[in-house]
């Protein structure tokens, strides 16, 4: 048996019992013994882990401390470093911690301020404290604001302030944390940057202004010298007189084609192109088209075709004014750049669903085909593939560039296909939104049959309303060629007054007036209860190429608008109407 335990031992000699009881219990005494030494290993055990854990805790203990210490100051010296100034702020809104960008910032030393209310050092141009970090979002409780601050130097600044309220574990609040930013050399630039916009606004406004203006005053002279030379044309003229007058009309529509060109190339660069959007007639554009240059075609012996797949809608809602301005360029371009073949314009659909219809436009020639070099060059102003183009065909240069740029503004893109000597195609997709009406305007349709021209407009009573004499003279001219009588206006105001007491068989307003402009004239003349002629067709008359033109046309009660300067066959076509229609009494 092992040594008795001492604990055993201290036990038996406790109750001291005699030798024969002891050799009774021996083998529970046995037991016992067993038990003590087992709970001395276990003991032994138990306290060689705690001794061993300690030392491990401690180790740890000692690890953290120390990574603690490294982080806290790598934290401090970045904190001391950066450029931005990180803060504390307690309860009471008093600095309880400042880097040192602070004293950069501010010229006050950190010892200084610490302790002392923030809004001391932060006071807005007049000096007043600016108290903005207890107006946290309570949602998020952070504050951000860019504020201009007087600094205690007496330096305008702009500040980015950033706070965080800062809560116990409880939900109390103890105080904010944040960071402030210089931005002052930011928001200086993004100041200057303003500022130059809009001054380059107002300058491009005043440019606009200035081209429009420009473009309104050459186009006025230039009406009446189109007109004339019309007239002159159609009175009879000796062969040699007959060359000079068609010089001069092709001269002066070539002019009025550029300064229209110029104009439009400054709207669309300077953004202010609007698109109209107004429902319109496809084949109206499409006869309107095949009209004019199927003749030019003719002249040069090539062909012109224009298909249209019988799905395309007539009616679409769109700027007819542009497309009809793309599809001439193109159309006309065709017929100028082609010697033989043709050329062919076609329009088909690509997609129709419950918005829009999306058709495709196709201008193919067989004419001198463009070079892959110079294919992108041609898109650009005042480009031409090359410099004896002008000499040889005519052109700006403008066209395409103008096409390209309307497209774009309409959402899609001009395709060029081309080979030299074989031929180019020029196309583009456009979505229409769906229409749900007839055509706003009509009367515009130029291609009336002409053979009708001799017939006499005698019975015919208009009223001219204008006040530029050259404009006058023309219209004057005209009607008493074709033996239509007339009155004149200077004003919408004498227009008024004349429509009280006479009756018209068509009005032509000019828009811009003196005393009274067109469209008001227009209204009241539909509205005034003694006008006689409250349904009598007003046509305005006008060299304005104002985007929404027609819409505030439409709006004054007009019928329809006649562009300065006009075919004389345009006027023609709507009197002839106008007399056909008219009630035999
Ligand atoms: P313009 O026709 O007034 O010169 P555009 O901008 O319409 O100006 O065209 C630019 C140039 O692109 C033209 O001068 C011509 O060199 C070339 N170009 C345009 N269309 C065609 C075409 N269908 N075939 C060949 N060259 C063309």
């Amino acid at each position: 048996m092992k040594k008795t335990h001492r604990l055993l031992n201290r036990q038996l000699r406790k109750f001291d019992l005699d030798r024969e009881t002891q050799l009774k219990i021996a083998p529970l005494l046995t037991l016992i013994n067993e038990a003590y030494y087992a709970f001395d290993n276990d003991l032994y055990h138990v306290e060689n882990i705690l001794e061993r854990s300690s030392r491990e805790l401690y180790e740890a203990n000692k690890l953290l401390q120390n990574r603690v210490e490294t982080i806290s100051g790598q934290l401090t010296r970045i904190a001391e470093h950066i450029s931005e100034v990180i803060f504390e702020v307690d309860l009471k809104g008093n600095w309880s911690y400042l880097n040192q960008a602070w004293e950069k910032l501010t010229g006050v030393p950190v010892e200084k301020t610490l302790g002392n209310p923030y809004f001391r050092y932060l006071k807005d141009e007049n000096n007043e404290p600016i108290k903005l970090i207890f107006n946290y979002d309570q949602n998020s409780g952070i504050f951000h604001q860019a504020v201009k601050c007087l600094t205690p130097l007496g330096d305008l600044k702009w500040l980015d302030i950033t706070s965080k309220a800062v809560h116990s574990e409880e939900g109390n609040l103890e105080g904010f944390i944040g960071s402030i930013v210089d931005i002052t050399e930011e928001k200086n630039a993004e100041m200057a940057l303003i500022e130059a916009k809009e001054k380059a606004m107002i300058a491009n406004k005043a440019k606009d202004e200035f081209l429009s203006t420009m473009s309104h005053e050459i186009r006025t002279p230039l009406n009446a010298v189109i007109g004339v030379s019309h007239l002159l044309i159609m009175e009879d003229p000796k062969e040699e007189q007959m060359e000079n007058l068609k010089a001069l009309k092709y001269s002066s529509e070539h002019l009025l084609s550029l300064v229209n060109d110029i104009l439009d190339f400054n709207k669309i660069a300077s953004g202010s192109l609007e698109l109209e959007e107004a429902d319109f007639s496809l084949d109206q554009i499409l006869v309107g088209l095949k009209s004019i240059f199927e003749r030019k075609a003719q002249q040069k012996n090539i062909t012109f075709v224009v298909r249209k797949a019988p799905d395309v809608p007539d009616v679409l809602l769109g700027d007819t004014t542009r497309l009809t301005q793309i599809l001439t360029n193109l159309v006309n371009n065709g017929i100028k750049f082609t010697k033989r073949g043709g050329v062919v314009l076609e329009v088909s659909k690509v997609l129709e669903n419950k918005e829009y219809t999306e058709l495709k436009f196709m201008v193919e020639d067989t004419g001198i085909g463009i070079s892959d070099t110079k294919r992108t060059q041609i898109f650009q102003p005042f480009a031409q593939a090359e410099t004896n183009t002008t000499r040889k065909y005519g052109g700006t240069g403008l066209g395409l560039a103008i096409s390209k740029q309307l497209i774009e503004i309409m959402d899609s893109e001009l395709q060029l296909e081309s080979e030299e000597e074989v031929g180019s195609i020029f196309s583009f997709t456009l979505k229409f939104k769906k229409s749900c009406s007839l055509p706003l305007i009509n009367g515009e349709d130029e291609t009336t049959v002409m053979e009708e021209l001799l017939v006499s407009l005698n019975g015919m009573h208009v009223l001219i309303v204008d006040d530029n004499r050259l404009n006058t003279m023309v219209v004057q001219k005209l009607l008493s060629k074709w033996d239509a009588s007339y009155d004149m206006a200077e004003n919408g105001l004498i227009a008024l007054k004349k429509s009280t007491s006479n009756r018209y068989d068509l009005i032509l307003m000019d828009l811009q007036m003196p005393v009274m402009n067109g469209y008001e004239a227009s209204r009241s003349i539909r509205d005034t209860h003694n006008s006689l002629n409250k349904e009598v067709p007003i046509y305005a008359l006008s060299a304005s190429t104002g985007a929404n033109i027609r819409r505030e046309i439409a709006d004054s009660g007009m019928d329809g608008l006649i562009h300065k300067p006009f075919n004389p066959r345009k006027l023609y076509n709507i009197l002839l109407k106008i007399q056909k229609n008219k009630p035999v009494y």
